[in-house]
């Protein structure tokens, strides 16, 4: 049999797959369209750009995300691994110096001797064993060949971006740095409203002028529905939801007074760092489809943030994926071609860690590495659910939460308590399923 595969798509999935395949001896060639053709929201040619936060969520086991990086260790995961190389201080998350982190996956690849990369555009399925990695804002001209193998299950959707501010620009006189309630380093930087502020802020947010959906929709998409990336809602759009949305979500005020003060902030908006330098500030929660002028006068409006400098506005894009359960065998190849598999965004998983977790389940699951996964584990019930038809009609993107996992013990209360169990259940039973596999 021939070890060789071609996956298409040089991002987050794709670089995690052929580092996995090569280390199991097989060869790859990986296409990447970009510098030559664009996507929306890339900014460099580099292989597995993260393209809007640099936050690759907790390391907590009580949370999906931290459980799901937890169990990509035990597996060997490539990328968790060069990230934890390139991690810039977040509390308790895994956060990266984007760059560092996408330079040191391209160097890997391009060291790799059973890698050839490929720089074009990949329009039409290649014969042979292949994995479409190509994300969200995969090109129109694949999707086209896609939609002539698949029909029309495929669906798409818009996204948003959160604003970048050069450090330089923020009064420290009014922002300081502290972690809720004082738990572990004081990484992120705080912006405390009172109550006028915040209610003149989100009256802002309410009045701004938008950038309208359909500048982004383009020929092909014209047809399909579309509809918000539920993660990643553009803050005047939760402002819509009622004047307290705000603060009882991404602005929540508790346990981040300012240092030496007993005055309680009405609402805060927190600043995370984009490098280890602390050069850039990444605006959290604040992903928006505002032009680009109405940024920068309303996120003006945040106290300490009266003269911000903006390094990357945030913006709106495509994201595409395709309906998972009824175009998939068990073993995420195609129904319709057995030898064509789908990794990361665009098989309808959600978020960083979970598209690198594809990428590299993918590839385990090509090597016969993997067969099977224990169901108490956040990756084998995240496999479980791209292959297992909906009971409702549209299958929705997933990703790592404690809601996909079997029931804990019913007897255990307390939330957190309970998901350090399920967590260490999972664990367990992965340490016990690899141990009898080896
Ligand atoms: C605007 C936006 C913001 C996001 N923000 C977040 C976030 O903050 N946090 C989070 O966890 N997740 C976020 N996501 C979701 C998702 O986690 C990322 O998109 C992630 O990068 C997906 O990984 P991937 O490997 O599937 O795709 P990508 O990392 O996008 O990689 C796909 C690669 O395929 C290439 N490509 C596309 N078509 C072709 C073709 N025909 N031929 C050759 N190459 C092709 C692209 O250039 C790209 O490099 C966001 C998505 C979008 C679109």
């Amino acid at each position: 049999m021939s070890k060789h595969v071609h996956i298409i798509g040089g991002g987050l999935s794709g670089c995690e797959a052929a580092l996995q395949l090569s280390e199991m001896g097989w060869k790859v060639s990986l296409y990447e369209m970009r510098p030559n053709v664009q996507t929306p929201a890339h900014q460099s040619d580099t292989l597995a750009e993260l393209v809007c936060s640099n936050s690759l969520k907790s390391f907590r086991h009580d949370t999906g995300a931290g459980l799901l990086k937890a169990e990509l260790e035990l597996l060997g995961c490539k990328l968790l691994e060069i990230a934890k190389e390139h991690s810039v201080p977040a509390g308790q998350a895994l956060a990266v110096d984007r760059e560092l982190f996408a330079n040191a996956v391209q160097e890997r690849i391009l060291m790799d001797e059973n890698i050839r990369l490929f720089r074009e555009e990949i329009t039409e399925i290649p014969q042979g064993k292949c994995i479409i990695a190509t994300g969200p804002l995969t090109s129109d001209k694949l999707m086209a060949s896609l939609a002539q193998l698949l029909g029309e299950n495929h669906l798409f959707f818009f996204d948003a971006i959160a604003p970048i501010i050069d450090t330089d620009s923020i009064d420290f006189n009014k922002v300081y740095a502290k972690t809720r309630y004082d738990k572990g380093e004081a990484d992120y930087l705080n912006c405390a409203f009172t109550k006028d502020e915040y209610l003149a802020f989100v009256e802002a947010l309410l009045e701004g002028e938008k950038h309208e959906a359909r500048e982004f929709e383009n020929e092909f998409f014209k047809e399909v529905n579309f509809s918000f990336y539920e993660n990643c809602i553009p803050i005047e759009e939760l402002a819509k939801r009622g004047v307290d949305t705000l603060r009882h979500g991404v602005m929540r005020p508790m346990g981040l007074e300012a240092p030496g003060s007993d005055e309680k902030p009405y609402a805060v908006i927190q600043l995370r760092a984009e490098n280890n330098d602390k050069t850039a500030y990444n605006l959290v929660g604040c992903q928006t489809m505002l032009r680009y002028p109405e940024q920068r006068r309303i996120f003006r409006l945040i106290p300490g943030l009266e003269n911000a400098d903006f390094l990357r506005f945030g913006s709106i894009h495509r994201n595409s994926y395709l309906n998972a359960p009824m175009i998939l065998n068990p073993d995420l190849s195609l129904i319709a071609n057995s030898e064509v598999y789908i990794a990361g965004q665009l098989i309808g998983v959600e978020g960083y860690m979970e598209s690198i977790a594809s990428g590299m389940l993918v590839a385990q699951i090509i090597a016969g590495k993997i067969k099977v996964l224990p169901p108490e584990t956040m990756l084998g019930q995240l496999w479980r659910k791209l292959i297992e038809v909906p009971q409702k009609k549209r299958f929705s993107p997933i990703n790592a939460n404690f809601g996909i996992l079997p029931a804990g013990d019913k007897r255990v209360r307390d939330k957190k308590q309970k998901r350090l169990l399920l967590a260490e259940r999972s664990l367990d039973s992965l340490k016990t399923y690899l141990e009898q596999k080896n």
